[in-house]
């Protein structure tokens, strides 16, 4: 028999999953805050020993391991590999920034979007993940924090976030809990490709993270080269449903830019700032991440420079994206990439 994930329920739905156990109140309380403190069942000292081992027979505690890690002589970023329970593996990147740690948490096995320059999706999508493996994710990272502990998500890695809906909302809600990872929305950025529908549903949903939206174009006719999705919704749709998502939750969106041979020029800049004009949005531009098996090159750096003093001269307000751990891997996806074709 499978064993279930604890990790992603909530209270109630706790009590329920563990009712044939006739718990009194406070022992489930426990459960669920060793749980959400990245517990094992074994570390859970506070529970008779039986308990524990008959829940560890039937249950799994924390479903994400560290299975390898690499970490940046440069900046301390640090790159992980995860196991799932299931043998399939995961990445995630763990930053530190002066405001404190910032992890980016994956959100499907692999990816079916199909962006030009993405290894994420080279394999495409093997599964959604569980809002444990979400949760999990962020235990895992914070074994590796000797001062504290991860207090920003952005949920940038591996798959589509919009694409696994339900997970995903499931997990802001349990990590946003005082009596869970108590990390706040607004310390939660979640970056999509842009499922015009999906944005629009999350938009009522009544969690407002920081929106960020892959933009990476002008122009439909070069959105459509570089990501399939723009052959589904248009930009104007896209860019229709930020609109509303900033009404809706008065956030300001994010647009991310991956700046490369396609999309460079200062004609480019000038059309990016038109069709922005008026919004409450910031543009983050990134340098493109050479991924082997893509053709696409990124822009150089007098490009990059030139196409942000364009958007400037506009009043679009534009910063470079940080690059991290620049010396221990390429662009997303590539460790687990390298890690299956080693076996
Ligand atoms: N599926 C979501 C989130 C995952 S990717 C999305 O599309 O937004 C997080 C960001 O990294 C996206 O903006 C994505 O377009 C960008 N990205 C992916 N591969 C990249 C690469 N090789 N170089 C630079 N940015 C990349």
């Amino acid at each position: 028999m499978e064993k279930k994930q604890l990790l992603g329920l909530f209270p109630q739905e706790l009590a329920e999953e563990l009712a044939e156990y006739k718990l009194p109140g406070f022992r489930l309380k426990q459960i669920f805050q060793w749980l959400h403190r990245g517990a094992g069942f074994a570390d859970m000292t506070n529970l008779p020993k039986a308990l524990r081992e008959q829940l560890a027979e039937r249950y799994i505690d924390q479903p994400v391991t560290i299975l390898q890690k690499k970490v940046s002589a440069l900046d301390g970023t640090v790159k992980m590999l995860y196991a799932l329970p299931d043998s399939n593996c995961i990445e995630g990147v763990l930053m530190r920034y002066h405001h404190g740690y910032t992890l980016c948490v994956s959100t499907q096995v692999g990816c079916r979007m199909g962006c030009v320059f993405c290894a994420s999706t080279l394999n495409g999508c093997v599964r959604n993940l569980t809002a444990a493996e979400l949760l999990g994710q962020v235990h895992a990272a914070n074994t590796q924090i000797a001062d504290g502990h991860v207090g920003n998500i952005v949920l940038m890695g591996s798959g589509e976030p919009l694409d696994n809906y339900d997970n995903v909302c499931r997990f802001l809600r349990l990590v946003s809990l005082d009596t869970g990872l108590n990390i706040g929305l607004r310390h939660i950025s979640l970056s999509t490709c842009g499922l015009v529908p999906r944005m629009r549903r999350f938009a009522e949903e009544g969690l407002p993270v920081t929106l960020s939206l892959s933009l990476h174009a002008p122009n439909d006719a070069i959105r459509r080269r570089l990501m399939p999705v723009a052959n589904t919704y248009k930009m104007e749709d896209v860019l229709d449903a930020c609109r509303y998502y900033i009404e809706k939750t008065g956030r300001r969106v994010i647009f991310e830019y991956a700046l490369n041979e396609i999309n460079s020029s200062p004609e480019h800049a000038a059309e990016l700032a038109s069709r922005l004009r008026g919004m409450q949005c910031h543009v983050n531009v990134i340098p493109l991440n050479a991924v082997e098996e893509k053709a696409l090159r990124g822009a150089d750096e007098a490009a990059i420079a030139r196409f942000m003093q364009e958007l400037e001269k506009r009043h679009i307000s534009v910063t470079r994206r940080r690059e991290m751990g620049d010396d221990i891997d390429g662009a997303c996806g590539q460790l687990r990439r390298h890690y299956l074709e080693e076996q």
